[in-house]
């Protein structure tokens, strides 16, 4: 069913920079529809500078919303209210209005838990993973991780002072063993459960992959956070080498329905929201349990 703008139209907004490519208009429009809502999802480019005023009047106006790179940090801090997700990542990508105060929560958690779940092959408990990357990607897929009993998580970042700060984020917070290492060769004959790749590598059709199949690290399922329009060269590389591999999608989908969980107190129609985006992907089982605040 379709609901036109009216007086009464709640707005939703995703707020960072760059904005013009996100998918998340789509799916959490074809959301507000499915559900025969009054509102309505927009995306604004802006700056750091105009993020805190912009975040709060549209929360205290009644409206809610998503974060994007580079403000998950800032809104963590503008927020007033933050679930626990949001003080172990320290970050933010949902906001919204509740009880006289504006909440932040951080559903890339939720959405990496999911897409775990979903990963053909993905351990369970006791896993050893490699980590590739030390950005906010890493973070909430480092607090996943640790959620789902990890037994140990390498840590492998570019930059080496990330990865430290990244692993003494976490140290000590959980039974998990984090290790940061410094190189691909360091690691070279080690076999992992899980791969993820939290880096922006795959965006750009001209990247290099990740994780090269000839780096002497054998893995049993891997997980990459990038998505585009189609699936990314490490997760195609990785597949035709027999070993069962994801991209974001999921995880995208999923942060979306546990953001709209957040604002509108009801299950996300996760089926609708999957339809709008721009392929098909497979999904063993759509189920969405929300993470508590
Ligand atoms: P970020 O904070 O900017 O971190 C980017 C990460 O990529 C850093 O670890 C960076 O390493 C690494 N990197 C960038 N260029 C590299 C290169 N040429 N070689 C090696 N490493 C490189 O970004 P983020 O928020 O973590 O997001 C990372 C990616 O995750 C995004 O590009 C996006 O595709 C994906 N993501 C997906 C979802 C989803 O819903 N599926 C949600 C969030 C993010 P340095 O520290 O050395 O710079």
């Amino acid at each position: 069913m379709n609901v036109l703008p009216s007086a009464a139209t709640r707005l939703l907004v995703l707020l960072g920079d760059p904005v013009s490519h996100s998918l998340s208009p789509t799916f959490q429009n074809a959301a507000v529809r499915a559900a025969a809502l009054d509102a309505v999802y927009v995306a604004l480019r802006c700056s750091a500078g105009s993020l805190p005023e912009l975040l709060r009047a549209i929360a205290r106006a009644g409206g809610a919303g998503n974060v994007t790179v580079p403000h998950k940090q800032l809104a963590a801090a503008t927020v007033e209210r933050r679930t626990e997700a949001v003080e172990r990542t320290g970050a933010c990508n949902t906001f919204w209005f509740e009880s006289g105060e504006i909440w932040g929560d951080n559903t890339d958690v939720t959405g990496i838990a999911h897409a775990l779940h979903a990963l053909p092959g993905a351990p369970s408990t006791g896993a050893r993973v490699l980590l590739l990357g030390a950005g906010g990607a890493a973070h909430a897929a480092l607090d996943a991780l640790i959620g789902q009993g990890a037994r140990e998580v390498v840590l492998l970042n570019r930059t080496a002072a990330r990865t430290e700060l990244l692993r003494d984020r976490f140290a000590g917070s959980s039974t998990t063993t984090l290790r940061a290492v410094n190189c691909k060769e360091d690691l070279s004959g080690d076999e992992f459960d899980l791969v993820i790749n939290s880096t922006s590598l795959g965006l750009h059709a001209d990247d290099p992959l990740p994780l090269s199949p000839g780096s002497g690290i054998r893995f049993r399922a891997a997980l990459d956070l990038v998505y585009r329009p189609e699936e990314t060269p490490w997760v195609r590389a990785v597949r035709s080498g027999g070993v069962p591999a994801s991209d974001g999608m999921n995880m995208l989908l999923y942060q979306g329905a546990a953001a709209f969980e957040r604002w509108w107190g009801r299950p996300a129609p996760i089926h609708a929201m999957q339809a709008s985006l721009p392929r098909s992907f497979p999904d063993e089982e759509i189920s969405l349990a929300s993470h508590g605040r």
